[in-house]
């Protein structure tokens, strides 16, 4: 573990608000394979971004801390204790990709992470950026962030392989006590969902709209199928928003009950919808959606479809939150066939460090990252992902597109 600037100061969480110094010390894990090109491309951009929106009276005092790999080779351990115990006193940290060790023990570090800590929201904004390249005739239509649940669904990881002793167990009780038909030697898996989990998803979602000038929130969900557990997760949002935001939001429902369809100016509209018919609507009527709160396993999948919809994962930041600690992620793992070449897309951490700045309450930062970036990719100098799709575009290194960045801010 390594502090460059030791004169900084720790951020506090009370009350439900972080209080922010002006010279915090933030976590920072390289990660591995391509971690560490993307990371040092993006302190590069979110120190520059820093120094110039503040002119020196605001700077990140960056404590980068060991992880994966490189840490078990140092430590035997690809979490260490130290590590972990670090971001517990720091409580905003942004991290490159982790490769998942194989040959047992941790399943991924990344769900290690979000585990130890209950960070329960997985919160991707996914928008375009002009120039990128992408397979929709009007990509600008979409600008969603999605709030995926983190911790529960069928991710829990309750589940057990077919003619195990665990999967014979459960089989025959719910044969004998449930009266379920079940083929003998079926593989088991189970997906809790409870009230907790969901709305505390869901409030995160609606307080984010609310913070943020969004308009809508949309649970999506296989209510229609699943009934009491994803069912649930929606009446259990409506349940939620009615005893604790009623002032601030209104349901589809009373838009037409008592509204006569008029919007009152101001509310926030919470609908919901199936998933399966969310995936047609993200496609042919983007416009209409704005921050999206999901279960585990249909955040998953949308994420990604709408990640596509605007040019794939290279570009997509990310964050994993939870109530008093939160780590900035580049969506993408760790390429390891890059790995130190200089050579991918830096702008998925970058998004993430833009993310992590607007959270700090730093906005003014955050926007000179997200309009550098958007002027570099318009410059057409850009990495061999964009490159070897834009028309007349020039492959610059990942190092060399920082820069570049920096330069346009
Ligand atoms: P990957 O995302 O690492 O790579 C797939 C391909 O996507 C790469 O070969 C490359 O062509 C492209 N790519 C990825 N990031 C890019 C970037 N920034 N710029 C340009 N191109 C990019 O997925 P994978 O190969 O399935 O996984 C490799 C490792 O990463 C595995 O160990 C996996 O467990 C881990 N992983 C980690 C995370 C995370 O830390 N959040 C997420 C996914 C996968």
């Amino acid at each position: 573990m390594t502090t460059d600037k030791l004169q900084g100061e720790y951020i506090t969480f009370k009350d439900g608000e972080y209080q922010i110094p002006d010279n915090p010390i933030v976590g920072a894990l390289a990660g591995d394979g391509i971690g560490p090109d993307i990371w040092n491309a993006t302190r590069m951009v979110l120190d520059a971004a820093v120094e110039k929106a503040y002119a020196g009276k605001r700077t990140i005092c960056w404590q980068l801390l060991a992880a994966g790999e490189a840490a078990f080779a140092d430590t035997g351990s690809y979490l260490p204790e130290e590590t972990l115990a670090a971001i517990k006193k720091q409580l905003i940290a942004i991290k490159g990709p982790l490769s998942t060790p194989t040959g047992g023990g941790i399943r991924s570090l990344n769900v290690a992470l979000r585990h130890h800590f209950d960070l329960y929201a997985c919160i991707r904004p996914v928008r375009y950026y002009e120039g990128v390249p992408n397979p929709m005739k009007r990509p600008g239509d979409l600008d969603v962030v999605i709030f995926r649940e983190n911790t529960e669904d069928v991710y829990a990881g309750l589940e057990w392989s077919a003619g195990s002793v665990e999967a014979e167990e459960l089989g025959d009780y719910l044969r004998e006590k449930l009266k379920v038909k079940l083929r003998s030697g079926s593989a088991l898996g189970i997906k809790p969902m409870s009230p907790e989990g969901s709305k505390r998803l869901i409030r995160k979602a609606i307080q984010y709209a609310i913070d943020n000038n969004r308009r809508v929130v949309t649970m999506v969900h296989k209510g229609n199928i699943m009934k009491f557990t994803e069912g649930a997760f929606c009446q259990w949002g409506y349940d939620m928003a009615r005893a604790e935001f009623s002032d601030q939001v209104i349901t589809e429902e009373e838009l037409v009950t008592r509204h006569q369809g008029d919007w009152p100016p101001g509310k926030i509209l919470l609908n919901d919808r199936i998933a399966d018919a969310m995936f047609q609507q993200l496609l042919l009527r983007p416009s209409e959606y704005d921050v999206l709160a999901t279960p585990n396993l249909n955040g998953d999948y949308l994420s990604d479809a709408c990640a596509a919809q605007v040019g794939g994962l290279g570009i997509a930041p990310g964050a994993n939150v939870g109530d008093g600690i939160a780590i900035f992620e580049a969506t993408h793992g760790t390429a390891p066939k890059y790995a130190g070449l200089d050579k991918v897309n830096p702008g998925s951490l970058i998004l993430s460090g833009k993310m992590m700045l607007d959270f700090m309450g730093w906005k003014e930062a955050g926007e000179l990252v997200e309009k550098a970036l958007q002027k570099a990719i318009l410059g057409r100098q850009v990495t061999y992902d964009l490159a070897r799709q834009m028309d007349g575009g020039e492959e610059v290194s990942c190092s060399t597109f920082a820069s570049l960045i920096v330069k346009s801010m």
